[in-house]
């Protein structure tokens, strides 16, 4: 089968580069995100992310890294010390762009002033803080350790430390939460003024204590769901903060660079347990287990096996691959999918795969098609994953 040329800025590629680090100070109800209960161990675990970057880094050289993303589990665990060690690894392994944009992910009970001061200077210019909600009873119902004044002041001494881009996370359709208490969350996050906004309703996975909870678990019902996303969508609009994704929001100039880039099919390299990579033609993820990563990387180089031991999944990329991963992918995003550029990169017509099954979702305005562009309208978004599901069936058919 033909590999696929991903690359598309061939005359100087760009590489977003995004390190995990897997550890909080308690898990949240709801979260399924790769993370442990054990800071103790993040020395140990830095030295290990060291050394894979450090691995990693001959096979980087042709690469600039325009985005950085730090992110967990909760970064703002980390200590001044190791921070300083990590961003010192960072520019002596990759070749770091000078305008590049550079995330880390804290928690409001874990960001101290003192720590974001270091991260500005450290050459951090976007803080994304996960504030979930502003209701304190709903916070702790979910497991959360901080509370709404806590994300207030978080975001008072990002600002005093000079970030200028700064997104909260926020949470909606979750257990006992009415939809005036999500959208009053939202006025209280929109009043601190941030430059970009993410929004992620629930669900509930398997592996989590709210998965593990069954029907005792009351959710709000799928008419309460669409209205907070309509609504939204709606109050972000009036507030300034452009739709640019499905559950993203941001000012003109503020669309985060490392997550478009997971959406319009750019290389991106993620090091560190659970993290994801699309890379030189492979997509591949390194496995949940930090065991295993520290062991492999406490061993000398020479005693080790190959490091593909700690992937869970590796795949070469196709033409027919990139071709469905692009439709997937860009449907997400608020631009769509560029009918042109979609023909100079596959050499197909989208509209002519897709056919009536895309003509149905124009004619329900779903979809919508403007400026040589087919994209979902917030009414399309909603039930996206169905539309998704047919239009990649039929594309896939063709
Ligand atoms: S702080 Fe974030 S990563 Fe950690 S358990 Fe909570 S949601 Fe998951």
């Amino acid at each position: 089968m033909e590999t696929a040329d991903f690359r598309l800025g061939k005359n100087a590629p760009r590489l977003g580069l995004y390190l995990h680090i897997p550890f909080c100070a308690r898990k949240c109800f709801y979260c399924d995100f790769y993370s442990v209960e054990q800071p103790q161990l993040i020395d140990r675990y830095l030295a290990a992310l060291i050394r894979q970057m450090e691995e990693a880094a001959p096979l980087c050289e042709v690469y600039t890294v325009d985005t950085v993303f730090v992110g967990g589990g909760t970064p703002s665990l980390l200590s001044d010390g190791q921070w300083e060690q990590l961003f010192s690894a960072l520019s002596a392994c990759f070749s770091l762009e000078s305008d590049r944009e550079t995330t880390v992910e804290v928690n409001p009970d874990s960001a101290s002033p003192g720590q974001l001061a270091l991260l500005r200077r450290l050459g951090v210019n976007r803080l994304s803080i996960g504030a979930q909600s502003f209701d304190d009873r709903l916070l702790r119902s979910i497991g959360r350790l901080h509370d709404a004044a806590q994300v207030t002041a978080t975001v008072k001494a990002a600002r005093a430390a000079g970030f200028d881009n700064v997104n909260l996370d926020l949470m909606y359709a979750l257990p006992d939460q009415t939809p005036q208490q999500f959208y009053d969350s939202l006025r209280r996050a929109f009043a601190l003024e941030a430059e970009h906004l993410s929004a992620y309703g629930l669900k509930v996975e398997a592996n989590t204590p709210f998965g593990r909870m069954g029907d005792a678990l009351i959710l709000p019902d799928e008419d309460t769901w669409a209205e907070e996303y309509l609504t939204l969508c709606r109050l972000a609009e009036e507030a300034g903060l452009k739709q640019y994704e499905i559950s993203n929001f941001a000012r003109p100039g503020r669309a985060s660079r490392h997550n478009l880039k997971y959406w319009m099919l750019e290389e991106y390299l993620g090091l560190g347990p659970a993290a994801h990579s699309f890379f030189r033609g492979r997509r591949f993820g390194f496995s949940r287990d930090l065991s295993a990563f520290l062991a492999y990387y406490e061993t000398p180089r020479e005693q080790r096996g190959s490091p593909a031991a700690l992937l869970s999944e590796c795949s070469a990329i196709t033409e027919q691959d990139l071709l469905l991963e692009d439709v997937m992918l860009a449907l997400r995003t608020a631009r769509g999918i560029d009918l042109l550029r979609f023909r100079e990169r596959h050499g197909k017509d989208f509209e002519e795969l897709a056919g009536a099954k895309l003509q149905k979702y124009l004619c329900a305005g779903l979809m919508c098609r403007e400026d040589g562009r087919i994209r979902m309208t917030p009414r399309g978004f909603l039930v996206s994953n169905a539309i998704l599901a047919e239009l990649l069936d039929q594309v896939e058919s063709e």
